[in-house]
């Protein structure tokens, strides 16, 4: 553990759990991530960077080999400005009423889905830059591909007016953290076909860009001029095929502690009940604080040197754990979830016995925590 620079932002009032966000890990991953590919690397800072804190993943990743910072909405892009970063940043979610304008006088980016959004952004400003964004096999965001060549043929004719300027064409891939899934080389064509067609439109799109962090480490072909990666900043590896060094850690103070007979109920609903007389102490931090409350019954904590269970439901602020025959004084620091290298669960432990991804434990507890930042 280096220096701390410590930045407690306390989001509710917390009683001593701590979030840590290691930005060594942050920097070493998009140094990992930007070796990997040949193309650019626009480090993507969504939900709160992944629950680790956006600004500072971001200074971290343009640092380490980001050129570009990406979020979902226009607020995101311009709390970014706001802390000074002047880095080339897309926001590619909005809705059809949203702040174009702030955008385009922030020099933000947008994507541009359909042709609503791109006549609600040729009226926000002169020269507006737009990513024209295809969908590659979601039927979630971007543009349909039988709306496609219209929605070019329709940027081009803006463009000419000098209402906008389409400097990229983006696309996304639903199954990349499963590298041999065909729906993989049917989203690349999907997107090389889209590139074509806006070609043939006469636009000429500098930043193509459709892979994220699975594909960026799986799949070259998908790389084009640029990646968009995320989950990978912060060590999270959706294809599981790479070391990558997970950026939080979660602590919590023992508050108390106190020894139970046979036969004691413990928590909402006694789902447990002590085997035997034994020692329990108490975390005070529960689902309020995105520890996920489908863990109960499977989740540990590192406490005393070992792994401990939770013990009982998780409630809304606090956890039970069940020691055994050791002890432990009150004020004892439990560790709940990091790396792992000192034994403690990781966040993938958590995101399985809640039946969840990692991505979702992350911004769960990073929502709601109190979070130091470590440089
Ligand atoms: C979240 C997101 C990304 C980043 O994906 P990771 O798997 O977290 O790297 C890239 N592109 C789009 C459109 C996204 O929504």
């Amino acid at each position: 553990m280096s220096a701390a620079l410590a930045v407690p932002l306390p989001t509710r009032p917390v009683a001593g759990s701590r979030l840590h966000v290691d930005l060594d890990a942050v920097a070493a991953n998009t140094r990992l991530l930007a070796a990997r590919t040949t193309g650019a690397l626009m480090a993507v800072v969504k939900a709160d960077g992944f629950g680790h804190g956006d600004v500072a993943v971001a200074r971290t990743a343009l640092a380490h080999g980001a050129t570009w910072l990406g979020v979902t909405s226009v607020t995101e892009a311009l709390a970014l400005r706001s802390a000074g970063l002047d880095a080339p940043v897309l926001s590619w979610l909005n809705p059809v009423d949203a702040d174009f304008s702030a955008a385009v006088g922030s020099g933000v980016d947008v994507a541009v889905p359909g042709i609503e959004h791109l006549d609600a952004v040729a009226r926000a400003g002169i020269g507006a830059r737009v990513h024209l964004h295809l969908d590659t096999g979601l039927a979630r965001d971007g543009a349909a591909p039988a709306t496609w060549t219209a929605l070019c043929r329709a940027a081009r004719r803006a463009e000419r007016t000098g209402a906008v300027r389409v400097v990229g064409v983006m696309g996304h891939l639903a199954c990349a953290d499963t590298p041999a899934d065909p729906a993989n080389a049917a989203g690349r064509r999907v997107f090389d076909w889209g590139v074509a067609v806006a070609r043939a439109a006469g636009l000429r799109p500098r930043h193509r860009h459709l892979a994220a962090t699975a594909a960026t480490l799986t799949d070259p072909a998908s790389h084009h001029t640029m990646s968009r990666v995320g989950a990978g900043l912060v060590g999270i590896d959706p294809s599981r095929t790479t070391a990558l060094s997970p950026a939080l850690t979660l602590t919590a103070p023992v508050v108390s502690v106190r020894r139970v007979g046979r036969g004691t109920g413990v928590g909402y609903g006694h789902t447990w009940t002590a085997p035997r007389e034994t020692t329990l102490a108490l975390l005070p931090l529960g689902y309020a604080d995105g520890l996920p409350r489908a863990a109960s019954g499977r989740a540990q904590v590192l406490l005393a040197g070992r792994r401990r269970p939770v013990v009982g439901q998780v409630s809304m602020d606090q956890v039970v754990v069940d020691l055994g025959d050791d002890h432990v004084e009150p004020g004892a620091t439990a560790c709940v979830l990091g790396p792992g290298h000192g034994g403690e669960p990781t966040a993938a432990e958590w995101a399985a016995w809640s039946g969840t991804i990692e991505h979702e434990v992350a911004t769960g507890l990073g929502a709601r925590s109190a979070r130091m930042v470590r440089a």
